[in-house]
């Protein structure tokens, strides 16, 4: 299926991540006056891996898994981007998110081209011997295109530091020697980087950090609400209330969310995750529900969770100075309109999560060069890096008067543009 590049009329209210990236790239491509032939490039994946996993399970039947590994784009450097096990993972939404991914890079200036995978499971239902082999052999199958100079790929949803190991090992396995540049998000043990683990959450704040410095807020005197409770949005808002001083009056999960207007200790809510599963039930705070906790008043709300939370639908109840984007396309762009009509400001996801992405690339040049950085060095060249891409997005948005997400864009876009004009069109 080859995307046609149309004006793209709003889709909503059942925007799919994919129609959601493509109007976003449409609205840049105006501003910009992008060449037709390279839109309709950028509108469409290089390449798409489908792939069945077969995985024996514990009780002895076995089970087959749908999975897909995606390239969207490798104009400036090697596909990157990360693997998420998901019961509602699509073709269509891994191919957005690899999208994301190529603008994410390339907002971050770092040389890498767009990438995402995603195997439709529900991995609180395996077992720690079936995710091991449902990882193995997805691993395997999709080994064709994987390599330190090919495709590179970290953690996202419900995939962490175990799961990158296993990635490492079975393509090692493969070459028949250690190849640890094939993957990041690695525990150090096996050349993972310092910071890496907590760098999307760091990066977002840094970004906060800039944001507020822009718009004259003090974030030691901010609330906060962080929807999604894994790995982005409890580092978020861990460092936001010990690092920053930030009060974080609200907090969810997949299950629902808990509010205390006098404040919560992020890390107290973490260890009662950790023991019961979910943030529900944590003492001295309301549960709430995941919608009631994207309405209520603050100065910083960061959606960090999965795509199309904030819509047409409930983008007038948003009470926050500012929101900053943990997830991927947690905001439709009927939503983004909205939101500028009501003075919001939004640090886009493709420049509030970059994080995580730099820090791969800094663990992906330290596992080439056999070299490895304190984590003072990585958190102080992360900081250097969200500095410099904030400001960018920040001057463009103030210079042709858009939003900062088609800021982020139109420098994405751009730099991409550029990079194939001067490579070619091959043949
Ligand atoms: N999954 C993360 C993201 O969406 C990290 C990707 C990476 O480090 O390659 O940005």
């Amino acid at each position: 299926m080859i995307m046609e590049v149309s004006t793209g009329e709003p889709f909503e209210p059942s925007a799919s991540p994919l129609q959601v990236a493509l109007r976003q790239l449409n609205i840049a491509c105006e501003k910009l006056g992008l060449e037709p032939g390279l839109q309709r490039i950028f509108a469409n994946p290089k390449r798409i891996l489908t792939v069945s996993v077969p995985v024996n399970r514990d009780d002895g039947s076995i089970e087959v898994f749908q999975g897909y590994r995606v390239h969207h784009n490798v104009a400036r450097g090697p596909a990157k981007g990360g693997i998420r096990f998901h019961p509602q993972v699509t073709m269509e939404e891994v191919i957005a998110l690899a999208m994301w991914m190529t603008w994410k890079c390339a907002v971050a200036d770092i040389p890498f081209g767009g990438a995402k995978g995603g195997v439709v499971c529900d991995p609180k239902s395996l077992s720690q011997g079936e995710l091991e082999r449902l990882t193995r052999r997805f691993t395997s199958e999709i080994s064709i295109i994987l390599g330190p100079e090919k495709d590179i790929p970290a953690p996202d949803v419900y995939t962490n530091p175990q799961v990158m190991s296993w990635i490492m090992d079975t393509f090692s396995m493969h070459c028949g020697f250690s190849v640890p540049a094939v993957v990041t998000g690695k525990p150090l043990e096996i050349g993972g980087s310092q910071g890496r683990n907590e760098a999307t959450g760091r990066g977002c704040v840094y970004a906060i950090q800039e944001a507020a410095a822009a718009l004259g807020l003090k974030l030691n005197q901010a609330s906060v609400v962080v929807q999604g409770f894994g790995n982005v949005g409890s580092t978020t808002a861990l460092i936001l209330h010990e690092e920053c001083g930030a009060k974080v009056v609200a907090v969810s999960d997949s299950t629902g969310g808990i509010y205390n207007p006098g404040g919560l200790d992020p890390r107290k809510v973490l260890g009662h995750k950790k023991r019961t599963g979910t943030v529900t039930g944590f003492t001295d705070s309301e549960d709430i529900s995941n919608q009631e906790l994207l309405s209520l008043p603050c100065d910083v709300l960061i959606p960090a969770a999965l795509e199309g939370q904030i819509t047409r639908e409930n983008a007038h109840t948003v009470s926050a100075k500012m929101i900053a984007e943990g997830a991927n396309g947690p905001t439709t762009p009927e939503a983004d309109v909205v939101l500028r009509e009501k003075g919001v400001f939004v640090i886009p996801d493709i420049l509030a999560n970059i994080g995580g992405v730099v820090v791969s690339y800094f663990e992906w040049v330290q596992g080439l060069q056999h070299f490895f950085w304190s984590r003072e060095e990585v958190n102080e060249e992360l900081r250097k890096r969200m500095a410099r891409s904030f400001s960018e997005v920040y001057s463009v948005s103030q210079e042709h008067r858009v939003d900062m997400r088609t800021a982020a864009y139109m420098i994405a876009v751009r730099r991409v543009a550029e990079a194939t004009r001067i490579r070619g069109i091959y043949p």
